[in-house]
């Protein structure tokens, strides 16, 4: 089977040093294998996507030495397929509508501090799960928006169901090429956001319909978005979509020990280029070569 690995950037912001980690691990190791290199451009968030952006991005990767296959998905050319997915998983009765504001969330966390996701936020305290129909539509009427969470036990059940009682696992490619299962705790996310209210998917939603689409067969992508990966097995077994295996790398800290982002803004590649570092430099810098 050949190899098909990605790297799927969101063009948010300046590409930097853990981008090309990222970026050159997937080329690589496709590479090694004869495989097929792909990028994907996750403008999921078309508030904060910005083409200049995307151009940075192709600019970057080319001038690290990386090649990829043409045309390039952008996730904003796929709502509708999105969309489509969303439905069978309402028609599974796996969603339901969350008319939460950010201010409910935040004052219903702050009851219970403690209950956080991965990714640091609060763990949702089920606010709007049990509105009526008469309710939900009342408030569609008035023009409220919502967004789509998951009933995390409502999904465990179905995912059972389909496994047939088997665990939830995957499978990590380790540093020296090993495959090692590991087991999945999906509920860690408690009811995820599946559909945000301000674009027509999440994340996780478009990241695992498009892994399928574009025939991924090994995603390598950070360490910070190891237990992510829990979360997407969950929605490719209720989707039955097929199952990629993952690297998740290392990924670098800034001096003060904080995991590198372009929210913070730290040095992307384009200032160090401006700067007069080379690619070999970065591969260096990386211990690459
Ligand atoms: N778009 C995500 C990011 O820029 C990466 C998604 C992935 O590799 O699964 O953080």
């Amino acid at each position: 089977m050949t190899l098909v690995c990605r790297f799927a950037p969101s063009p948010n912001g300046y590409l930097h040093l853990g981008h090309a980690l990222s970026a050159i691990e997937g080329f690589e190791t496709a590479h090694r294998h004869g495989g097929r290199f792909l990028v994907r451009i996750e403008d999921i968030d078309t508030a904060r996507s910005r083409d200049a952006y995307v151009a940075a991005i192709f600019e970057d990767l080319a001038w690290l030495g990386l090649t990829w296959e043409t045309p390039v998905m952008r996730q904003s050319e796929h709502f509708g397929r999105y969309c489509e997915l969303a439905s069978r998983l309402k028609a599974m009765g796996v969603l339901y509508p969350c008319f939460a504001t950010r201010a409910e969330i935040s004052a219903a966390a702050a009851d219970n501090p403690a209950e956080r996701d991965p990714d640091g936020a609060p763990l949702y305290s089920g606010l709007y799960k049990y509105l009526t129909a008469s309710e939900i539509a009342r408030r569609c009427e008035c023009g409220e928006n919502y967004a789509l969470r998951i009933d995390m036990e409502k999904a465990l059940e179905v995912m059972r169901h389909k496994l047939n009682g088997e665990p939830l696992t995957f499978v990590e490619v380790n540093p020296s090429g090993e495959p090692e299962i590991i087991a999945c705790r999906p509920e860690i996310w408690g009811d995820a956001i599946i559909v945000r209210k301000d674009t027509p998917t999440s994340y996780h939603l478009a990241v695992v319909a498009d892994d399928a689409l574009q025939g991924i067969t090994l995603v390598t992508r950070g360490r910070d978005l190891f237990q992510a990966t829990g979360l997407q097995r969950l929605l490719q077994v209720l989707l039955e979509l097929p199952v990629p295996k993952y690297v998740h790398h290392r990924l670098l800290m800034g001096e003060d020990g904080r995991k590198l982002a372009k929210s913070a803004g730290d040095t992307s590649l384009r200032e160090l280029r401006a700067n007069g570092v080379t690619a070999m430099d970065i591969k260096k810098a990386l211990q690459l070569v």
